[in-house]
C-alpha cells in the first residue's frame, strides 16, 4: 500500500490509498446496492459485538487486558443537529496498522470475485452476498458519505482516527480516546438523516441485533437524559440460543444466521437445542440455502460453526465440534463444560467434544430427516448444492451410514428429478434382484451409455452416480434394505441366469472364435479378454471393469494429480447379435487384413462411451476418415 505522511507536525496527518479491490467494492456499495440501506446498522453493531468478543477471549489469557467496564456495551449516540450517528464499543479496538489492514485492503480472495458478479449483474439491487465477502464495514457507505473511525486498541495509550470520503483514499492521524474500543462516526448524506430518528434506530436494534448479547445502549435525547442515566438499553440483550426454543420466532432465526453469517438470505432450516445430562451444551445449527463462493476453497476464512463456553465467545469456526461431512453447517454451540482456555490444540484430544460432535451430528441428521420428510423440495434443492459433502459421510463414518442412506438421493434412468433409496426399492419390478447404478462424470455422459442398455431391456431403473466421491460412497453403502448395489460397468453383470441363457453363452464362444482371435492380436494388453456379452442390445461392443479394478474416473482423476496409476485392463464384450460384430466374424474367418483396423476403432469408441478419450486420437480420426471416405465412394 502506498502511504505518505504529508506533514509532521503539529498533526502528522498520513494518506493511504485504499487496495482497489476496496475501491471497487465501495464503489458498487453506493451505487448499487441502495435498495436495503438499513443493514448497515446491523453490519456495524455485529463488527462492535464481534469486537468484544475478541477483547473478552483475550482477556482470559493476557491479564493486562481487562475490559474497562464489568458489562461491556455498543453505544449508538444520534446527533440530528450534526446529521451524525455514531456506533461505539467497548471492545477490543484497532491500532494504527490494524485499521490500515482491516478498513483499507479487503482481506478475503473472495472480493475480486465478488466485484465482478456484481458488475455481471449490472445494477444489482440485490445485497444478499455482500457480507460473505467481508465487506460489512463499507456498508456504512450505504447512509454516509464521510465515515471517521476513532479506535485504540486494547493495551495501547494511542489512538487513531481513520476519515474517508469514499474515494481512492483514507487518512489517519492521531486521536483522543477515553479507553479501548472504536467509534464509527457516520456523517449521514442528506437524505438519510432518518437514521438520526431515536424511534427508528430502536426499530432497528430489535429487527436486526435483538439476539446480540451485549447491551445496545442508545443516547436518550437531552431532556430524557436529565433524569438519570444517559442511556437505555434497546435489546434483549441476551443469546439467542440460550432462551427457550418456543420464544424465538423465525424472523430472529432469520436475522440472527445473518448476523453470523454476513449473508443476506435467512437459513434453509435450523435446530435449535439444549443437551442436558452428562454433557451440557446448547446451540442453534443453520443449513444455508446456498453454497457460500468460497465453500471448500482452501485457505479461506470460513464462517462454520462459532464455540461459546459459559456464554463466552472463545473462536469461529470451530470445525472440530462437527464431522467434516457436515462441514456446510453454521451456528452456534455453547458448551457448559470445556474450559475458558481452551484451544484449537486441546480440542482434538477431548472426551467432551468429542460427545458433543456426537450429540451435534444426530441434532443435524434429525433435521435432515425431517426437512427430507416435510419439505422435500428444500431437501432437494440441499441435497443437489451439498449431496456430494453428505455422501463423504458414507466413506467416512459407519456408525452413521443407515441413516446417512436414507437422505440419499440419485438421477436416474426414470427422469429429471432425484429418487431416494427407499423410492427405488418401492418401485423394482419383480425379479430385480439389485440395485443397479452407473458411475460417470454427468448425467450426460452416462444416461446414454451402452451398459445401460441390458437395465433398460429388462425395465430396471440404474442410478446415475455422477460425484467423484460415489465411486467410494457406493462401496461403504454396499447394500440397502437387503437389496445389493451392482455396478452396470461391472464385469459380472448378468441379469438373465436362466439356463438358456447360459448355453446360448457357451455356444458362442465358440463361434467368435476367429473374431476374439484377431482381436486379442491386435489390442494386446491393452484388454484383460474379450468375450460375447447378453447386456448390450443397440451397441456393438462396450468395456468393462473386472471384479477389483478402480473405474477410468478415479484412474482419471489420479493421473490429473500426478500418481502414477498402471494401465488398468479392462474387459471388452462385444455384442453376438449385432449386425457389425456378425459381419466381422465373418471378415475375419476370410483372413481379411482390414479386420485390424475395424477392431481398432471398435475399441476406440468404446473408450468413448465409457467417456476415456482413445489413446491416439489422430489414429482414430485417420481411421474413421478412411471408413467414410470408403463408404461415400463406394
Ligand atoms: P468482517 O467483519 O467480515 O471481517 P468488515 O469489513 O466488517 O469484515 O471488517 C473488517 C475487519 O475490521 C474486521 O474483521 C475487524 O478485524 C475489523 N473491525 C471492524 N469493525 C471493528 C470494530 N468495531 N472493532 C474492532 N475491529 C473492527
Amino acid at each position: 500500500m502506498d502511504s505518505e505522511t504529508l506533514s509532521t507536525e503539529p498533526t502528522p496527518r498520513e494518506t493511504h490509498r485504499f487496495q482497489a479491490e476496496v475501491s471497487q467494492v465501495l464503489h458498487l456499495v453506493i451505487h448499487s446496492l441502495y435498495s436495503n440501506r438499513e443493514v448497515f446498522l446491523r453490519e456495524l453493531v455485529s463488527n462492535a459485538s464481534d469486537a468484544i468478543d475478541k477483547l473478552r477471549f483475550r482477556a482470559l489469557t493476557e491479564a493486562s487486558l481487562q475490559t474497562v467496564t464489568e458489562t461491556p456495551a455498543v453505544r449508538l449516540v444520534p446527533n440530528e443537529d450534526a446529521r451524525t450517528l455514531s456506533i461505539e464499543d467497548d471492545g477490543i479496538g484497532m491500532t494504527h496498522d490494524e485499521l490500515v489492514e482491516n478498513l483499507g485492503t479487503i482481506a478475503h480472495s473472495g472480493s475480486k470475485k465478488f466485484v465482478e458478479m456484481l458488475k455481471q449483474r449490472g445494477e444489482a439491487k440485490d445485497l444478499s452476498l455482500i457480507g460473505q465477502f467481508g465487506v460489512g464495514f463499507y456498508s456504512a457507505w450505504l447512509v454516509a458519505d464521510r465515515v471517521e473511525v476513532v479506535s485504540r486498541a486494547a493495551g495501547h495509550d494511542d489512538a487513531w482516527r481513520f476519515v474517508s470520503d469514499a474515494r481512492e483514499s483514507f487518512t489517519l492521524e492521531p486521536a483522543e480516546r477515553a479507553h479501548h474500543g472504536t467509534t464509527v462516526i457516520l456523517h449521514l448524506r442528506d437524505d438519510q438523516s432518518e437514521y438520526t430518528d431515536r424511534y427508528r434506530l430502536r426499530e432497528l436494534v430489535r429487527k436486526y441485533s435483538d439476539f446480540v448479547s451485549h447491551p445496545i445502549k442508545l443516547a436518550k435525547a437531552a431532556d430524557e437524559a436529565q433524569e438519570g442515566d444517559a442511556f437505555e438499553v434497546v435489546n434483549e440483550a441476551s443469546a439467542l440460543w440460550q432462551r427457550a426454543r418456543g420464544e424465538v420466532t423465525a424472523e430472529q432465526h432469520d436475522e440472527f444466521y445473518k448476523h453470523l453469517t454476513g449473508e443476506f438470505e435467512g437459513p434453509l432450516a435450523h435446530t435449535h437445542f439444549k443437551v442436558e445430562g452428562s454433557q451440557e451444551f446448547a446451540g442453534v445449527i443453520y443449513l444455508p440455502r446456498t453454497a457460500p463462493h468460497d465453500f471448500d476453497t482452501p485457505g479461506e476464512k470460513r464462517r462454520g460453526v462459532r464455540l461459546y463456553v459459559k456464554r463466552v465467545f472463545i473462536m469461529d469456526d470451530c470445525d472440530a465440534l462437527v464431522p467434516t461431512w457436515l462441514r456446510f453447517v453454521r451456528g452456534v454451540l455453547d458448551s457448559d463444560d470445556l474450559p475458558l482456555n481452551v484451544s484449537r490444540e486441546t480440542l482434538q484430544d477431548s472426551a467432551t467434544v468429542r460427545a458433543i460432535k456426537k450429540g451435534v451430528t444426530k441434532k443435524v441428521l434429525d433435521l435432515l430427516d425431517d426437512l427430507a420428510k416435510t419439505r422435500a423440495d428444500d431437501y432437494t434443492t440441499f441435497f443437489a448444492t451439498f449431496g456430494r459433502v453428505l455422501k463423504e459421510g458414507l466413506h467416512a463414518d459407519w456408525e452413521h451410514r443407515d441413516r446417512l442412506a436414507r437422505l440419499m438421493r440419485y438421477e436416474s434412468t426414470r427422469g429429471d428429478g432425484l429418487v431416494s433409496l427407499a423410492d427405488y426399492v418401492a418401485k423394482m419390478p419383480e425379479g430385480q434382484k439389485a440395485i443397479y447404478y452407473a458411475i460417470g462424470e454427468s448425467r450426460a455422459a452416462v444416461a446414454d451409455s451402452p451398459h445401460l442398455e441390458a437395465c433398460k431391456k429388462h425395465g430396471y431403473e440404474v442410478l446415475f452416480m455422477t460425484d467423484l466421491i460415489d465411486t467410494w460412497a457406493v462401496e461403504s453403502l454396499r447394500e440397502f434394505e437387503g437389496k445389493k448395489f451392482v455396478s452396470v460397468q461391472n464385469a459380472e453383470l448378468s441379469l438373465d441366469e436362466s439356463p438358456e441363457a447360459k448355453a446360448t453363452k457357451e455356444a458362442q464362444k465358440t463361434a467368435f472364435v476367429g473374431l476374439f482371435d484377431r482381436v486379442k492380436a491386435v489390442l494386446g494388453a491393452r484388454v484383460k479378454d474379450v468375450r460375447t456379452t447378453d447386456r448390450l442390445t443397440d451397441s456393438p461392443a462396450c468395456l468393462v471393469l473386472a471384479p477389483g479394478s478402480i473405474t477410468p474416473q478415479v484412474e482419471r482423476v489420479m493421473r490429473a494429480h500426478g500418481k502414477e496409476v498402471p494401465p488398468v485392463q479392462r474387459i471388452l464384450e462385444v455384442n453376438p447379435t449385432h449386425p457389425l460384430i456378425e459381419a466381422l466374424q465373418a471378415r475375419a474367418d476370410a483372413g481379411d487384413p482390414a479386420v485390424s483396423e475395424y477392431v481398432e476403432v471398435l475399441y476406440d469408441q468404446a473408450l468413448l462411451t465409457e467417456g476415456t478419450p482413445p489413446d491416439d486420437p489422430q489414429k482414430f480420426a485417420r481411421r474413421i476418415t478412411a471408413l467414410l471416405q470408403a463408404a461415400v465412394t463406394k
